[in-house]
């Protein structure tokens, strides 16, 4: 079976001579899977809807953000019912300290929270306040950890920098990258060794808890605890980015799930239910730094909108009902058995790998994939061909070998079934090539 993408074609076309690329995000543009982009209509549970009429189980869920599925009726209900009562004000409003509430019940490590529109914005003033409150400069990051677009961090990244070959972007003052030391993730020595060297200059060390934007890379046993401690030797600040990981590999996310706490969080698409939103927050006397009550500078006209703090909070509300999250990983974990049954009946090496309701898939032979280097040897190429056959049977997965899965609530039995056949009849026509 092979679908039509007629239509979402010409839109393609048409975007291209407006958008950059003919995408407002990068890694849209199928560059890392090859062909053009599916252009949505519309989506409901665990289908989305494209242009041309097809539906497709979808495993990107936005992203992240869409773990109830997509188009939850409490979160449309919700999102409608305050766009009746104004979309902006620019000033306090009660829901913004409800959702503030409700994710501090939900991850106390953050004593203090503020409201940004994205992930980008949550990691970057992170890192400021970081920077204010150590009186450093320097940053310690992991090659292929992404944690938005912002200057500082554009250095050595992952996601749709890595699957576009310009991981360190053009445009970033050497003078700023100079200060971004750049780490082996699931390597505690070669951080150990920078400390010893640079330790008292260094302000903070973000990380991804568990890597997904180099496609999905749990830490070593030791890693994260390794990093609390290096920190507090040294007088740095541990950031844990949990914008993919936040509410979606546990509950309380990756720091409840391996039960490091951070001095500071970062959080995005979940957080918002699928508007823009982010938060930071964390540690009460650090958090206490930022204007207006003390110097580090942050703000934002559009932060903790309205609409988005209504659909955060629907979100969080259905997500928090005991058992979700046991479901929603029983439900990966299903998944992968599956995909691992069948690319091994047809000779196909694959492995996988699972925190929660996010996962990876590598096509390689090695029994394990732990860092950078690894993911780089693992057949991307593969992942392309991939890719397409999976959509061509009516599956969409991320269309990166480089970015990880995600899974909903609205996934059932039915919809793992039909990916696994899926997968099984693609893995049968990509092994007779
Ligand atoms: N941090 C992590 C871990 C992410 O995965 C992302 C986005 N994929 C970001 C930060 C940036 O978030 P946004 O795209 O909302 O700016």
């Amino acid at each position: 079976m092979s679908l039509s993408h007629e239509r979402s074609s010409t839109l393609f076309t048409e975007a291209q001579t407006v958008i950059p690329g003919g995408v407002n995000s990068p890694v849209r543009a199928f560059k890392g899977v090859g062909g053009k982009p599916v252009f949505f209509k519309s989506a409901k549970g665990a289908y989305v809807q494209d242009v041309d009429g097809n539906s497709l189980i979808d495993y990107v869920g936005s992203w992240g953000p869409m773990i109830l599925g997509h188009n939850h009726p409490d979160v449309v209900s919700a999102v409608r019912d305050q766009a009746l009562d104004g979309l902006s004000f620019g000033a306090p409003t009660a829901l913004e300290t409800e959702l503030a509430l409700k994710v501090r019940e939900i991850f106390p490590s953050m004593e203090l929270l503020r409201m940004v529109n994205s992930g980008t914005e949550a990691t970057m003033s992170a890192i400021r306040l970081a920077r204010g409150f150590t009186h450093r400069d320097k940053i310690v990051k992991f090659e292929g950890n992404y944690h938005g677009h912002s200057d500082s961090l554009l250095v050595k990244a992952g996601s749709g920098a890595l699957t576009l070959g310009v991981p360190s972007s053009p445009g970033v003052p050497e003078a700023l990258a100079e200060s971004t030391i750049t780490l082996t993730y699931n390597d505690l020595e070669s951080v150990k060794q920078a400390f010893s060297e640079v330790g008292n200059e260094v302000a903070c060390i973000i990380v991804e808890p568990v890597a997904g934007n180099m496609n999905c890379i749990p830490p070593v046993k030791g890693f994260l605890e390794g990093l609390r401690e290096v920190c507090d030797e040294h007088g740095a600040l541990l950031i844990f980015d949990e914008v993919m990981t936040g509410f979606r590999v546990s509950l309380g996310g990756a720091q409840a799930h391996y039960g490091v706490k951070p001095d500071l969080t970062t959080l995005g698409k979940i957080i918002g239910g699928g508007l823009p939103v982010g938060a930071f927050g964390g540690r009460k006397d650090v958090m206490e730094h930022l204007a207006p009550l003390g110097p580090v500078y942050q703000a934002g006209t559009l932060s903790g909108n309205p609409l988005a703090m209504a659909a955060g909070l629907a979100t969080l509300k259905n997500l928090s009902r005991p058992g979700f999250h046991a479901e929603l990983t029983e439900k990966a974990a299903k998944l992968l058995t599956g995909f691992k049954e069948k690319a091994s009946e047809h000779g196909i090496s694959l492995q996988t790998s699972q925190v929660g309701a996010m996962f990876g898939l590598f096509f390689t032979d090695q029994p394990r994939v732990d860092r950078f280097d690894q993911v780089m040897t693992c057949d991307g190429e593969f992942y392309g061909r991939f890719f397409h056959a999976m959509l061509d049977e009516g599956i969409y997965l991320a269309p990166s070998a480089f970015e990880a899965g995600f899974i909903s609530d609205a996934h059932g039995d039915l919809e793992i079934q039909k990916t696994i056949e899926a997968a099984d009849r693609a893995f049968q026509k990509l092994s007779m090539r």
